[in-house]
């Protein structure tokens, strides 16, 4: 599935759509540039899950847990990471194999560690378009 969005307010507005939906264990992998909008996309996400705390990308943990809303919420950005292995001191499987809904911002840099089956989402800016034109390309991997 692909969407268009032409301002940040769509991106999340679309995420809201995704975090409303959201099952259970539900894994979602972000993937583009820098700037391109996975945040904000993650701040409609977690609207949508019910969490009314403000979401931004974890900058000195890479992750963050939010409680407050419907499911669990598990917010990775793994922008900074140095080598996937990493990740198990965070208990990264722990929190995939929950109950909770996981999001990973960044997850190309950790692909060889991520589940087969997950909701990937890759967003990419068309300059030709617009400065505010995003494609958000949405694939049920399995
Ligand atoms: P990332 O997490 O991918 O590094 P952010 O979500 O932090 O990116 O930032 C995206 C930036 O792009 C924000 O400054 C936002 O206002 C801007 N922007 C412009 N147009 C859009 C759009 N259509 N969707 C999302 N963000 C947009
Ligand atoms: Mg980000």
């Amino acid at each position: 599935m692909v969407i268009e969005t032409r301002s940040p307010e769509e991106t999340f507005r679309a995420g809201v759509e995704f975090g409303k939906r959201a099952c259970p264990g539900q894994v979602f992998t972000l993937k583009g540039d820098l700037g391109v909008g996975k945040t904000v996309f993650t701040q409609g996400l977690a609207k949508g899950l019910g969490i009314e705390e403000p979401v931004n990308s974890p900058t000195f943990t890479i992750v963050q847990v939010y409680e407050g809303g419907r499911l669990p919420f598990y917010h990775f950005d793994v922008y900074r990471i140095g080598d996937p292995e990493e990740m198990d001191e965070v208990g990264f499987d722990d929190y995939v194999m929950g109950e909770g809904v996981s999001l990973i911002e960044w997850a190309d840099l950790i692909e060889e560690i991520l589940p087969a089956e997950r909701t990937e989402i890759r967003i990419e800016k068309d300059l030709e378009k617009g400065f505010d034109y995003r494609k958000i390309t949405i694939s049920e991997l399995k």
